[in-house]
């Protein structure tokens, strides 16, 4: 179709997402000059630590975060949903941008199958077609899948689908595990207990979502 984007090979963008939610790198996502993440509404957080971002905003556009201890701070949106720090179509402070900006990637709503729930962005997440190339490729990709329908199922999963999303990815591992015959890497069913174990060590070290 003329509207696909290439996503690139999943266990590739797998391990580069995860290391960008370690706060190793940020994401290296193909926008080309798509502004749907800037212009859909969203709250954006920012950490205390975030010095340079910070000292390159007006106060006036920062509000204490909702539910996060003072100092964390969230930047809003104007009534077009716009980011304020965009302007003519570009991040005025992209060398300094938030970290919930760096992190953030799309290619996150087709690696787990979720619908995003900002139109812009849903739009622009169809269009990403990922290869797999080799059979880790694949397994790795349906086990994200299968964590992110294990959190739809279960209540106390979160409602947001960025959050859910995101959070499939850091705990897509549990769901895989060595089949009993051949002994190659397959998705499995983990019990409630392993589950949980895994959303307590995402949570420990995830930054808050957008
Ligand atoms: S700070 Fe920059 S990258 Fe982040 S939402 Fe605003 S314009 Fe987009």
């Amino acid at each position: 179709m003329a509207d696909e984007r290439p996503a690139g090979e999943f266990s590739a963008w797998l391990a580069e997402l995860q290391g960008a939610l370690r706060g190793e790198r940020g994401s290296d996502v193909p926008c080309a000059g798509c502004t749907a993440c800037c212009t859909s509404s969203q709250f954006v957080h920012i950490g205390p630590d975030e010095t340079a971002t910070l000292a390159r905003i007006p106060a006036a556009l920062l509000f204490p975060a909702p539910g996060l201890p003072r100092g964390h701070v969230v930047l809003g949106y104007d009534e077009r949903g716009h980011c304020p720090m965009l302007i003519d179509g570009q991040c005025s402070i992209y060398e300094h941008r938030p970290r919930t900006c760096r992190t953030y990637d799309c290619r996150v709503f087709p690696a787990a199958g979720i619908e995003a729930d900002k139109p812009l962005i849903a739009a622009r997440a169809r269009q990403w077609r990922f290869d797999h190339p080799g059979p880790g490729d694949r397994v790795a990709h349906d086990a994200v899948q299968a964590a992110a329908a294990y959190l739809a199922a279960d209540a106390g999963g979160p409602a947001n689908p960025t959050q859910r999303a995101v959070l499939a990815v850091e705990i897509h591992d549990a769901f895989l595990g060595p089949d009993d015959v051949t002994g190659e890497t397959v998705v499995i069913t983990p019990g409630p207990g392993t589950v949980r174990a895994a959303i307590a060590r995402a949570g420990a070290g995830a930054p808050p979502p957008r």
